[in-house]
């Protein structure tokens, strides 16, 4: 019962979201955890609320400095004596943070792994009984995970140094076999794994083909001015060139990418946080630790890595529990540049095995005719029912019959000896006379021409989908060149069957008539206060220099404005504010709710 009231009293919930009470109680327990919950599912509750129950302090690791910047910045606004240490904060100030650790003045404190195993740092708390350590993006200590980092490894020392203490890991991307190894290392093998659903029922899923990228992600930012979102690109450059596009076309954007001086990254990145409207668009460097809760959208105008990676990108969305658009374009150049970087990274064959692997399953995601939210889940070994909230779920794919068209295009694959990319084998397809075809004398064979009944575009959508199917691989090592598979080889001999996705150019109107609602539920007048509450947090926000939604979350003013709490013992009743908050911000509040 002490959890739920530090809950309530402390940061204002009423009451716990699936599997937090659970993994608390194995806490108090002193049981070692491994927690695998989607993002936004509250993990941090998860260890924090142990941590203020335990007599002893707590150390938390987490890997970005804006990520614990962000959490302590939380606590503190809930009266919670945490603090963090990192290479951002001075070296006085950092040892009287530790200091303060020791004497049991701070019940929290946020450590990067390479600073909490330093030998100066173990040296200094070696004589400090430390109740728990709490283990943030646990799956980095894996080489099987996604994002292994070398120096989380070191933290298969701490069941050593530490064997009384409690360690509690916490991820939300970890399949089967990371989880063995993240438990093999943190405890050896001594730890409970929960694991929570990976659905995300708020967030809609689309996946288009890039044909017109810029058509594509005006259509999709059609109803969304003046709501936060991101849009994630490949290329520094790319960052660029959509926020200078989105600009001109009165969109409040502004690009955030590893290339820029700190400073400017720093600023734009307070711009998302603060400012209510703002469309970042940024390379993956942005993202880990973004804890806004109103991001009301995620589109991606590349293929991302791995299907993990996309999981984690479109989790930043919605986190709120409000509806949430996602959106996926992608192309076949995306697929050459994937496989290049996967080519180029270093010269372990397993690594780059499994790395290839994972872009086959999200490329086979992005060409399912099923439910995607079902395809995306049954990849972290979950089952749901179809979302009725997807681009399939909403309209359909259409299967066709596209043996004799498979037979046409590996045929011009084999005739050609599998030594030729995509563009050459469409062209010959089409039967057009490039210089290359001329040269080689490819508009003597057969299949010259035979496919100019369908447009190049059909063709690339075809062949992406041959591709994702396993019937055709890209061989990088030879440049990109086409070739025929085992099950290719049966489809050319008609031996198998080839069914493909109907392929259509999407006109704008019908996409515009499928879009989801994602504003909340909520009157005209209702709305007004709103406006006039989030004005309020904006202008404490820019005075305090903190983001806003460390102040009250978007839920905490939606519920105010429309329960309309009339004194301060109304007020605390609101989801989200606790004493804390109560007492620095409750009456201001009031006052703009009543007038
Ligand atoms: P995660 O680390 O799993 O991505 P967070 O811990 O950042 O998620 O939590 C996401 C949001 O949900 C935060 O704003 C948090 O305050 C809120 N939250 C967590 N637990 C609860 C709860 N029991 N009731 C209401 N809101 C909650």
């Amino acid at each position: 019962m002490q959890a739920l009231q530090i809950l309530n009293d402390v940061f204002g919930y009423n009451s716990f979201r699936s599997g937090q009470e659970e993994i608390i109680n194995n806490l108090l327990d002193k049981k070692n955890i491994l927690a695998v919950m989607p993002t936004g599912a509250g993990k941090s509750l998860c260890y924090q609320i142990p941590a203020l129950i335990f007599s002893r302090g707590t150390i938390v690791v987490s890997p970005l400095v804006a990520l614990m910047d962000d959490q302590i910045l939380s606590l503190k606004e809930n009266g919670v004596a945490a603090d963090r240490i990192h290479s951002h904060i001075s070296e006085e100030l950092n040892k009287k943070t530790l200091d303060n650790f020791k004497k049991g003045k701070i019940k929290i404190l946020y450590l990067s792994p390479e600073n909490l195993m330093s030998e100066k740092t173990l040296q200094e708390l070696s004589d400090t009984d430390i109740a728990m350590f709490a283990i943030d993006e646990a799956h980095c200590i894996s080489k099987w995970g996604v994002s292994f980092r070398p120096q989380y490894e070191e933290l298969s020392q701490l069941s050593k140094i530490y064997p009384d203490s409690i360690i509690a890991g916490f991820t939300a991307t970890a399949d089967k076999n990371t989880r063995e190894d993240i438990v093999k290392k943190l405890s050896n093998y001594n730890s409970k794994i929960f694991i929570q659903g990976f659905d995300r029922p708020n967030l809609s899923l689309a996946v288009e083909l890039k044909d017109d990228w810029k058509k594509q992600i005006l259509i999709f930012l059609e109803n969304k001015n003046g709501e936060s979102g991101i849009i994630y690109c490949l290329s520094r450059k790319q960052t660029e060139d959509v926020s200078l596009f989105l600009n001109k076309n009165n969109y409040n954007a502004i690009p955030y990418h590893a290339g820029q001086d700190s400073s400017t990254r720093k600023s734009n990145q307070e711009i998302f946080m603060n400012d209510r409207g703002v469309i970042i668009v940024a390379t993956i460097a942005f993202g880990m630790g973004i804890n806004k809760s109103n991001v009301r959208f995620v589109a991606h105008l590349s293929l991302p890595s791995s299907i993990e990676a996309y999981y984690q990108e479109i989790g930043r969305a919605g986190r709120d529990g409000n509806p949430a658009e996602t959106l996926l374009l992608y192309g076949l150049n995306d697929l050459f540049q994937r496989r290049r970087f996967i080519e180029n990274d270093g010269d372990d064959i397993q690594h780059k095995l499994r790395e290839n692997k994972r872009l086959d399953s999200l490329l086979a995601y992005c060409e399912t005719p099923i439910c995607r939210k079902k395809s995306l889940l049954s990849y972290f070994d979950e089952k749901v029912e179809d979302c009725n909230n997807c681009d399939n779920c909403l309209i359909p794919p259409k299967m066709l019959d596209g043996t004799k068209l498979a037979q046409m295009a590996l045929s011009a694959i084999y005739r050609t000896g599998q030594y030729f990319g995509t563009i050459h084998i469409i062209n010959i397809l089409l039967g057009n006379k490039t210089d290359k075809i001329i040269e080689k004398k490819h508009d003597k064979i057969k299949t010259f021409g035979i496919g100019n009944n369908y447009k190049k575009d059909f063709w690339q959508g075809f062949i992406r989908q041959l591709i994702s199917s396993g019937h055709i691989i890209i061989n990088i090592k030879k440049f990109g060149c086409l070739q025929i598979t085992r099950s290719g080889l049966e489809i050319l001999k008609d031996k198998k069957y080839f069914n493909y996705k109907e392929i259509i150019v999407k006109e704008p109107k019908s996409a515009k008539n499928n879009r989801i609602k994602v504003i909340a539920d909520i009157d005209d007048n209702d709305l007004k206060i709103l406006t006039a509450l989030k004005e309020l947090r904006l202008n404490i926000a820019r005075e305090k220099s903190i983001p806003a939604f460390v102040i009250f979350t978007d839920l905490s003013l939606i519920e105010m404005a429309k329960f309309k709490p009339e004194s301060l013992q109304e007020m605390i009743k609101i989801n989200g504010v606790g004493p804390s908050k109560l007492k620095k911000y409750g009456s201001s509040f009031l006052a703009v709710i009543n007038k």
